[in-house]
């Protein structure tokens, strides 16, 4: 039920065809492939054939983040951390038929309710780890000091107030974050705008999530993303995110 409200509300056929072609005249189309798992064009992206997924590269160096977020932890971050959900996310699958039934189609890592009980907890864990840390990479950016621009920077301003606001909305939220998890931008149904966390690592469209939506931009707020610069102090890595935002790839997140 899942992924048809969103498939049939969000992402109704004409508008997929739409994007499609859109997809095809630009170099930006990899990003939509990790919003979309339902669709069988998620495969290049996340990295999935019939032996499992694959890691797709980080698309800048370990140290282009720098001075705010650190070489050490994007390299542990993405070759430790991002491999280890996506090695257990196919170890998982390994011992299901899941990989053989799913014709080359993400679907079913958002369709946690409708997996077998035994790899339930393994997929929802890893499979979320996967497709939240592909997505993570690629709205950051080594172009420091982006700032939204566009229908995004309207749209900020008419659901938050201001983009500052926005900003210490976003921060609030991903400080109240208790132990491990997430703070995404996401687009409802309805193409409202919203705050939400999510917890360890459970992805905003997955089936059981009470507030849905197609993550826009989002922040890993575990430790292991930040403990070796910040040590305690989450709220510095949160001021130095907005640093490295990939506005640009927000915005095109958003006006799609
Ligand atoms: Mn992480």
């Amino acid at each position: 039920m899942g992924n048809r409200f969103v498939t049939d509300t969000v992402y109704n056929s004409k508008a997929i065809m739409d994007r499609r072609n859109f997809l095809s005249q630009t170099a930006a189309a990899g990003i939509f492939w990790a919003l979309l798992p339902e669709f069988s064009w998620a495969k290049p992206f996340l990295g999935l054939s019939d032996a499992g997924f694959t890691q797709a590269p980080l698309p800048y160096a370990f140290d282009a983040l720098e001075p705010y977020f650190d070489a050490r932890t994007m390299e542990i971050h993405y070759s430790k951390h991002h491999a280890a959900y996506v090695k257990n996310l196919n170890d998982a699958l390994a011992s299901s038929k899941l990989l053989a039934t799913a014709s080359g189609s993400a679907d079913f890592l958002t369709q946690v309710q409708t997996l077998p009980e035994n790899v339930r907890q393994k997929i929802r864990n890893n499979g979320g780890g996967h497709l939240n840390h592909t997505l993570f990479w690629q709205l950051l950016s080594p172009q420091k000091d982006q700032q939204p621009s566009g229908g995004l920077a309207e749209a900020l301003k008419a659901t938050f107030g201001s983009v500052a606001d926005f900003q210490k909305k976003f921060s609030e939220a991903g400080k109240s974050v208790f132990g491990s998890g997430w703070v995404w931008l996401i687009q409802t149904p309805n193409r409202k705008l919203e705050i939400i966390t999510t917890p360890n690592q459970d992805y905003p469209l997955m089936d059981f999530v009470p507030v849905k939506g197609k993550p826009i931009l989002g922040l890993d707020v575990w430790e292991h993303a930040y403990y070796l610069k910040y040590q305690n102090r989450r709220a510095d890595y949160i001021d130095a995110f907005w640093h490295v935002v990939n506005w640009k790839t927000v915005g095109e997140l958003f006006a799609h």
